[in-house]
């Protein structure tokens, strides 16, 4: 599939990997926008959590789950960010489902 996220999660395209399971990829963000800023993306391919399906409600959890325990792993616990951006409207550029987690620095609310 020509999907960029499936492609890295493959191999066919590196990426620095931070954390990886039988459900789930990690990965650094290549445009960071904080000192902690990585990628939780499901193996399987969903295009976004608008479009995805009640038998996907387990692992849209568990990349929540995943990102908690890679920001305990980092101590970034006191204040962290974990984000999907849905639609072209929000900032979605990539459409496999992804989970932004960022942190490692003040975070300001109402964001951007
Ligand atoms: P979004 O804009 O919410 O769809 O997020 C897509 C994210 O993927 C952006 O933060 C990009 O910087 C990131 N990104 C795009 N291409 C790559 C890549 N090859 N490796 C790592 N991150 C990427
Ligand atoms: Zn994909």
């Amino acid at each position: 599939m020509d999907c960029l996220f499936c492609r890295i999660i493959r191999g066919d395209i590196a990426s620095k990997k931070v954390y990886e399971d039988t459900e789930t990829f990690v990965f650094e963000d290549i445009k960071p926008q904080a000192p902690t800023h990585v990628l939780v993306i499901p193996k399987k391919h969903i295009v976004g959590v608008k479009e995805a399906k009640l038998e996907d409600a387990e692992i849209i959890g568990k990349l929540h789950l995943v990102a908690a325990k890679i920001a305990r792993d980092r101590k970034i616990e006191s204040g962290y960010r974990t984000v999907f951006n849905v639609g072209p409207g929000a900032g979605q550029s990539v459409f496999h489902l992804h989970l932004h987690l960022l942190g490692g620095r003040p975070l300001t609310w109402p964001p951007g």
